[in-house]
């Protein structure tokens, strides 16, 4: 039996007290796990509306009503697998370097026990020293990237690292495979013509939101057949998804994913070999009513630990 189990949602003394991910235990110890879902409360790397560092005490507190059963992956993720709320690792506030090694050191100790990391933002910048920690275990993985932006811009006011920096970093460092790379939803304002040539040059595959309306989501879940064979790692921004249905970010924009369709694309993630997630961008302070955008975030963290469940 497997020790790690969600309390049970409708015990009244403990309805008041929700205070871990999806109601499971604390536990700090990754090697007596097989997934570690990991707070990192950090958005000194946003570049207008701050906030994220909150993502993870309200995705707790929205992950409180999450059932046990899959019904459309037809499996129970806390049975199959042993899944804890790590907590959350202590970042620095004031540095995005220092926190980079922070995060760097955390994530490679949860990799080096054989864990696997679901991190939960904390703005984008965090997956940064993620990749890193993975690339040094796994080589350069694959990468699903859903956002509304490209986050491969090269600097904002002089600095290499912010939320809109860190794949182009990641190419840079050789962290990830870019002709393994699909980014998924893009759309929006950009600076000029020329801010999708990183990704032709070095052969990103991006899926506009507009490819994904017009073509729809059976058409886009069919081309991450090609990520087979490889280590995947897959990155949620949640301003992928429209802020009519999560508007509790920093950097909305419109016309993207409903959250029906962020379920699906992420399902369709079904059959990779993934090897870690993240959840950023949940910026609670500019939620609608009922806080359903960390209502969704704690839905699609358990959609893919869902698929980890499938992958045992
Ligand atoms: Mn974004
Ligand atoms: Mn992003």
């Amino acid at each position: 039996m497997n020790p790690f189990q969600p309390r049970d949602a409708f015990s009244s003394p403990r309805f008041a007290q929700i205070s871990t991910f999806m109601r499971l235990p604390h536990h700090r110890a990754a090697s007596d796990l097989d997934v570690a879902l990991v707070g990192i409360p950090f958005d000194g790397g946003t570049s207008y509306r701050s906030g994220a560092r909150f993502g993870p005490r309200e995705i707790r507190s929205q992950s409180s009503m999450i059932r046990p059963f899959n019904p459309v992956l037809r499996v129970s993720p806390f049975e199959a697998l042993r899944i804890a709320d790590y907590g959350d690792i202590d970042i620095s506030p004031v540095s995005i370097e220092r926190t980079n090694a922070i995060v760097e050191q955390e994530i490679a100790a949860i990799l080096d026990a054989g864990c696997i990391p679901v991190s939960v933002g904390g703005d984008h910048s965090v997956v940064l020293p993620i990749l890193r920690a993975l690339a040094k275990r796994h080589g350069p993985v694959a990468v699903v990237h859903f956002d509304s932006h490209p986050d491969t811009w090269d600097q904002y006011f002089g600095s290499p690292y912010f939320h809109g920096t860190m794949f182009r970093r990641a190419v840079e460092e050789h962290l990830i495979d870019p002709r393994r790379t699909f980014q998924v939803a893009i759309r929006g304002p950009l600076y000029g013509p020329n801010d999708f040539d990183f990704q032709a040059e070095h052969g990103f595959t991006v899926q506009r939101v507009e490819s994904v309306k017009e073509r729809g989501v059976d058409w886009a879940i069919e081309q991450y057949a090609r990520l087979r064979g490889g280590k995947v790692y897959v990155s949620f921004d949640i301003d992928a998804v429209d802020p009519a249905y999560a508007p509790g970010t920093g950097t909305p924009e419109v016309g993207g994913l409903t959250s029906y369709e962020a379920l699906a694309l992420v399902r369709g993630l079904r059959g990779l070999d993934l090897v870690g997630f993240d959840l950023v961008e949940v910026a609670p302070q500019y939620d609608g009513p009922g806080q359903i955008t960390s209502l969704l975030a704690a839905n699609l963290i358990f959609e893919f630990l869902s698929l980890l469940a499938l992958n045992r």
